[in-house]
């Protein structure tokens, strides 16, 4: 008996592993039915479902080939906040040390109607005395690279990980991002935009919690709550290496690609 559920257990093994190769990432497991096999791209061509299929319910918890139950997929929840009501509550805000050699505090600007949506790290002196984020020479740039992809300033949505400037530019602390972000998540589920460009490893990390560097996941969609997200440098960056240009035009390029073919 032992013998043959060893055996039972290893040719499950074997065929998990098939699968696997064949590009299958899990498996629904249901009380009842024969599990059912879930397809991911690129989909195997052979891989009938077994009939009859019982309807996975959003309950049912999808499992890895060996086991482990997978987290279900994050998924932004849209509110009906808007950004006054969101600008009012930061108020004249003294909640982390930035507050203390800021003038201004500087909010996210532009269509909250937005496909489209940048954030950047933090103001810097041009923003931090006119109250309004990339407005300064890195904010030019990033001015042009929005109409090189055929759109408007005024018609994107310009904000940042942290409202007021640090010191000297230095990046926000993690604890200063962590203060401040939670106003950039709010605006982000009141306007829905359908992509956000990240510019440079700290909007980055921030946004998506990660640890990678900018320069490996520039140029590949990532995921926000069911949001796409392109990595890409900072404009401040080109200004100092003009060499990126090239890459950050490649990103953006691909940004464009997918709003156009996605109207
Ligand atoms: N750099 C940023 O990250 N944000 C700004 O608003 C300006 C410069």
């Amino acid at each position: 008996m032992q013998e043959e559920l060893l055996k039972l257990v290893a040719e499950t093994k074997k065929q998990l592993e098939h699968l696997r190769v064949l590009g299958v990432e899990g498996i629904q497991v249901t009380a009842a039915a024969a599990p059912a096999v879930v397809v991911e791209r690129p989909k195997p061509a052979v891989t009938p479902r077994p009939e009859p299929i019982e309807a996975a319910t959003p309950a049912t918890p999808l499992t890895s080939l060996f086991g482990e139950v997978a987290p279900a997929p994050v998924k932004l929840t849209p509110s009906t906040e808007t950004f006054e009501q969101i600008h009012a509550e930061i108020g004249d805000c003294t909640r982390c040390p930035l507050h203390l050699e800021r003038t201004h505090v500087v909010h996210t600007e532009g269509n909250r109607k937005a496909r489209l949506m940048f954030v950047g790290e933090a103001p810097g002196a041009d923003e931090d005395i006119q109250a309004r984020p990339f407005v300064g020479r890195a904010g030019q740039l990033l001015t042009k690279i929005i109409e090189a992809i055929g759109l408007k300033r005024e018609e994107v949505l310009i904000g940042n990980v942290n409202r007021c400037r640090p010191p000297g530019n230095r990046a926000p602390t993690t604890e200063e991002a962590t203060t401040c972000k939670p106003y950039l998540l709010r605006e982000i589920a009141s306007a829905q935009p359908e992509v956000i460009v990240v510019l440079g490893n700290t909007a980055m990390k921030n946004l998506l919690d990660t640890r990678e560097g900018i320069t490996r996941l520039r140029g590949r969609f990532q995921d926000y709550k069911g949001i796409k997200v392109m990595p890409t440098f900072h404009p401040a960056y080109l200004l100092r290496d003009p060499s990126k240009k090239r890459e950050t035009w490649e990103d953006l390029k691909m940004v464009r690609d997918y709003l156009d073919g996605h109207p």
